[in-house]
């Protein structure tokens, strides 16, 4: 079956094992071909040639009725720490050739993945280096899926040392974009990620602006980890630096905090990017105080990288480390976060703007 570009509308990457299972019942091949395929998918081969245990004639099928590869690697940088940097473009018309970023965080004993979920942004947040690209773009459950599925594959082809953890384990949806104005996306990709893929919800983490409806709905449906970009604590100032917060202020976004569901050990991660002479005075130290929930939440404050044309000027280490010291001795579990892979995922658009951070070692 195809769209009206011509092009099939299943994605390997995004197919549930339940769908694949009624195509293969169509095409009159046994059931166990389902799990064969999926378990090459889930493993990051998404090219049916390579599928080694299929007969030729599937894998030919597979290729021409089923979207196998729905991004193209472009470009792959490499940081001295194990931080990879990968650029795809997307093949589905009409946005053939737009690119996305995805970024592998790894260390000793986890390696997360960060994936985008926009192209661009559609929100316009003026510090934000995504949200001065404009909106061109949803991604589909694949998209977003296939970014994982092609950085495992590239871990399995280009190992990292030893030292480092080689498989995947988490999942961070901070990249470009704004998940929760994607939802049909990545709600597809959730109940992926968790169903077909058995990943605990322990870990994957969505980072969002403050959509108040959706973060309801993702609570009730896949209550995954939360992580709110909130960057200030008072209305006046939110409104500016978050310009959603027009739509939902800080008292609904509090409530909505308050209910979204919860496990046992887990908080809410609250990120402020600490901008100088902007969010960094003592009345935002207030504003924290009386906007925080020390039992339910936790702050990031992340160092800031200036980009040409921007006007915002990122707080020193030194002001980060006393700002944090004081919001700590008020009671709030307030940490600054260490420079590597972690700056890349930020905060929800901060990808662009931080991946230039990653030393270009272009392989
Ligand atoms: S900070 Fe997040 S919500 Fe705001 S423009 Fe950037 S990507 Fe969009």
């Amino acid at each position: 079956m195809a769209n009206q570009h011509g092009q099939s509308t299943h994605q390997l990457a995004g197919i549930s094992s339940e769908t694949l299972q009624d195509l293969l019942r169509q095409w009159q091949q046994p059931a166990f071909r389902a799990r064969q395929i999926l378990d090459w998918r889930n493993k990051g081969i998404l090219n049916p040639e390579h599928m080694g245990n299929l007969p030729r004639d599937l894998r030919r099928r597979l290729g021409s009725e089923i979207e196998c590869e729905s991004l193209q690697l472009i470009r792959r940088q490499c940081s001295a720490d194990g931080t990879r940097k990968y650029v795809f473009s997307l093949k589905r018309p009409p946005l053939q050739g737009r690119q996305i970023e995805s970024v592998l965080i790894p260390e000793t004993k986890r390696a997360t993945v960060c994936i985008s979920s926009q192209i661009g942004c559609v929100l316009d947040c003026p510090f934000c280096y995504t949200g001065t690209q404009g909106f061109e773009g949803n991604l589909t459950a694949a998209e977003i899926i296939a970014q994982i599925l092609a950085i495992k594959h590239d871990l399995h082809s280009d190992p990292l040392p030893q030292t480092l953890h080689n498989e995947v384990t988490h999942i961070v949806y901070m990249g470009m974009g704004e998940p929760m104005a994607n939802e049909a996306g990545v709600h597809g990709s959730l109940r992926l990620l968790l169903d077909d893929f058995r990943i605990s919800r322990r870990r994957i983490t969505l980072s969002t602006s403050g959509l108040v409806p959706q973060i309801e709905r993702l609570g009730e449906n896949y209550p995954v980890n939360l992580a709110i970009s909130l960057h200030a604590a008072d209305n006046d100032l939110r409104d500016r630096l978050v310009p959603i917060n027009r739509k939902y202020p800080l008292e609904r976004l509090r409530d909505c905090l308050d209910c979204y569901p919860l496990g046992r050990q887990r908080h809410i991660t609250l990120e402020y990017v600490m901008l100088a002479g902007v969010n960094d005075r003592e009345e935002d130290i207030r504003s924290l105080l009386a906007f925080v929930n020390p039992a339910r939440e936790r702050l990031n404050l992340i160092q800031f990288n200036p980009y040409p044309g921007n006007p915002f000027l990122g707080s020193s280490k030194e002001h980060m480390n006393a700002f944090a010291q004081r919001l700590i001795s008020k009671g709030i579990r307030a940490t600054v976060r260490r420079s590597r892979g972690e700056d890349i995922m930020a905060a929800c658009g901060q990808l662009k703007a931080e991946t230039s951070a990653v030393q270009s070692a272009e392989h």
